[in-house]
């Protein structure tokens, strides 16, 4: 987050290294990155219009399938080049829209067109202005936005950009935080190993440089550090109200205001007043702890993955990793070593995506052109971030036509990918029949939050102290845990690593709307809000991360929280500008959104009988947690408000 004054942040930090240490750099650099870096340094599309990538990138081939001598002809190619940028002063060439868009075309390895294009540049900005920053301060006669406080709840991602949003809005706003500090799911899971498993060039803010990511997918203290550092950047800090919760947000419709109720850190309760909350609690940090007979018996430390003891020495011991989804499927490679024995109780067998890069560091000429080449960085995000948001949502449709053998897989490419997960399961596990068993999933691949490994996990289990069990727990029991056929393993430190309560949007605020509808009530099982966004009878309410939002197929959330914070922000503009008290989601609006949510997600895999377990689903088995639209579709949806869904009084 390295920035000079008056330049664009993308363009890179000019730099005078000498010809050996570019030529030392180019050799680690990203290639096709690189090619489009090229364009801005010389003003010559050649660069990309004279050359063919193989393929797409993935996490499996960053290099898009270039061989080593391609890119060190490449590489050498370059280094005249790069050298004359350095000479002239590290200046880009401005390029136009449509060299742009061939150089997006040339990653994509297809022209690209329609909707999709505008989000991308969009999400580029290539001008170096922040293209989703609020302009409209000044609109808002000042003792209007004066007389409209903000509460923003929750200092995580999405909390702390509301709080970047406000800030340019000029609306006076406090965000409060629960915990101690900022960076919500990061600041409180840290739990050894714990990493992100969205690459990390595309989940951190679309305007803020991304060069300084150690890692592909970074652990959780640099995630942590990130975020303390935007609030410093944007002295978000005098805003917060750190180590405080609220605990109940009540409408009053006498003065058209909420009276949110917060709990300070020295446990004194008070009401503040606000004219618009938006709640930025995130979704998966409401830990679900099971409800397995004798949990409170047991001899020694035990607590949520999300919880877990800072000061707690695990080395030596017997250690039961109860639950392998995100959390455990980190945490068990990480401390196998460390423990006497590891006995991992996996309810479900889980499908994981080969990712050699999941643990790598990422190569320091990389970072370097991160840092100084112009909008290399920006060029790896678009790889990284395209080809997710390119599939949209059809491999993850179920095709009723469709038949396999295993009656799992949900149409032909889903039965493809199932075959190529199972490889690398069976490849990892060879010569343990025993485990291969074990870890077959028997249900179609993606159904579930899909994991990564890059051979840490496999590996792993076949570890000569490691167990991993199958069979359903009856007990847990002073000495460890008991399984249904008898047996007793003895443990001396337990981890829940079983999830969130991913369904309890809002959950544990008591928020009541209009004439005191209570927001869990009018929810139940089946959260559901326009958009993601705003619920009918809660008005000026926005939600971050609501329900129907999740992503489980492409990009990052940061784009989401984007998409969804600029709505919220429209939507209080809408409602000062008209002079209005309240600006409230119709009903129908929201019932028919609704309504072609549920229709599009029940048709995608997610949604599938056979998956018995998932967070995503609620107790029937419906899933209001995910978004099912194509990354570009929700953005085209949320990119304006439409006066016709909402009232204005
Ligand atoms: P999770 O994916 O819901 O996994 C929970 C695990 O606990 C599953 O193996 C589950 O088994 C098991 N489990 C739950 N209740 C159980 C019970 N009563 N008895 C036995 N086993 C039980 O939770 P998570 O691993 O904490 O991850 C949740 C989400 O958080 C992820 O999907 C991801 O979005 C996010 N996350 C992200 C990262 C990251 O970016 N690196 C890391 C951690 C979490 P079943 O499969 O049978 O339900």
């Amino acid at each position: 987050m390295v920035s000079i004054q008056g330049r664009n942040p993308h363009a890179g930090i000019p730099f005078t290294d000498s010809d050996d240490a570019i030529a030392a750099v180019l050799d680690e650099v990203n290639v096709p990155a690189l090619l489009c870096s090229l364009v801005h340094m010389t003003g010559d599309v050649s660069w990309v219009r004279e050359c063919t990538l193989p393929q797409m990138a993935s996490a499996m081939d960053y290099q898009c399938g270039f061989s080593p001598d391609e890119q060190a002809d490449i590489r050498r190619r370059a280094l005249p080049a790069v050298v004359a940028y350095r000479d002239g002063g590290c200046i880009p060439h401005t390029l136009s829209r449509d060299v742009l868009l061939e150089m997006m075309s040339f990653l994509a390895c297809k022209p690209l067109e329609g909707r999709i294009v505008g989000m991308l540049f969009e999400d580029m900005q290539f001008d170096g202005a922040d293209s989703r920053a609020i302009t409209w301060g000044d609109e808002i006669p000042a003792d209007v936005s004066a007389a409209s406080p903000v509460m923003v709840i929750g200092c995580g991602e999405s909390g702390i950009l509301a709080g970047i949003r406000l800030l340019q809005a000029g609306l006076p706003f406090t965000i409060i935080e629960k915990n101690d500090g900022p960076g919500g799911t990061w600041w409180e899971n840290r739990y050894p190993g714990a990493r992100v498993d969205v690459g990390s060039h595309q989940y951190c803010y679309s305007f803020e440089p991304a060069d300084h990511w150690s890692e592909y997918y970074c652990r959780q203290p640099e995630l942590r550090d990130y975020f303390a550092r935007v609030v410093e950047k944007y002295d978000l800090g005098p805003r917060c109200r750190f180590g405080t919760t609220v605990t109940r947000v009540d409408w009053d419709e006498s003065d058209a205001h909420w009276r949110v109720e917060i709990v300070g850190p020295d446990g004194a309760t008070e009401t503040l007043t606000a004219r618009f909350v938006i709640s930025a609690v995130g979704s998966l940090n409401l830990p679900r702890l099971p409800e397995i007979p004798g949990m409170d018996t047991f001899a020694g430390p035990s607590f949520h993955s999300a919880r877990w003891p800072d000061t707690l020495d695990i080395t030596g011991t017997r250690f039961a990793l109860i639950g392998a989804g995100a959390s455990g499927f980190q945490i068990a490679p990480t401390i196998a070593d460390d423990v006497a024995q590891l006995t991992v109780y996996e309810r479900t067998a889980q499908w994981m995506f080969p990712n050699p890069v999941y643990r790598s560091p990422v190569p320091a000429g990389d970072r370097w052109a991160q840092r100084h080449l112009p909008f290399y960085g920006r060029w790896f995000r678009f790889m990284m971030t395209y080809p997710g948001i390119a599939m949209g949502t059809a491999q993850y449709r179920i095709d009723p036509e469709f038949h396999d053998d295993t009656g799992h897989a949900v149409n032909e490419f889903n039965a493809a990918r199932a075959q190529a997960l199972e490889a690398w399961i069976r490849h990892g596990l060879e010569g343990r029949p025993d485990l291969v068993e074990k870890c077959l999933p028997d249900y179609p691949a993606m159904g579930k939050r899909i994991l990564q490994d890059d051979g840490s996990w496999l590996a792993c289990l076949r570890k000569p102290n490691v167990e991993i069990v199958r069979t359903g727990i009856a007990r847990i029991v002073p000495e460890g845990v008991e399984t249904v056929d008898g047996v007793t393993r003895e443990a001396d430190v337990i981890c829940y690593a079983t999830g969130f309560r991913h369904n309890e949007f809002l959950a544990p605020m008591e928020v009541h709307g209009r004439g005191g509808v209570s927001l869990r009530e009018q929810w139940g099982d089946e959260p559901t809000a326009h958009l993601g966004i705003t619920m009918p009878n809660f008005p000026n309410l926005f939600c971050a991360y609501g329900p129907g939002t999740n992503l489980a197929h492409s990009a990052s959330l940061f784009f989401h929280s984007e998409f969804q914070v600029s709505f919220a922000l429209e939507a209080i503009r809408l409602a000062l500008a008209s002079g209005a008290r309240t600006i409230e989601v119709r009903k129908e609006a929201h019932d028919a959104y609704a309504a072609r949510h549920q229709a599009e997600i029940s048709q995608l895999v997610w949604a599938h009988p056979s998956i018995k377990h998932s967070h995503y689903k609620n107790p029937a088995g419906k899933v209001y947690t995910l978004s099912p639209w194509p990354l570009d579709q929700y953005w085209e949806l949320t990119r304006h408000v439409d006066p016709a869904d909402y009232s204005l009084h």
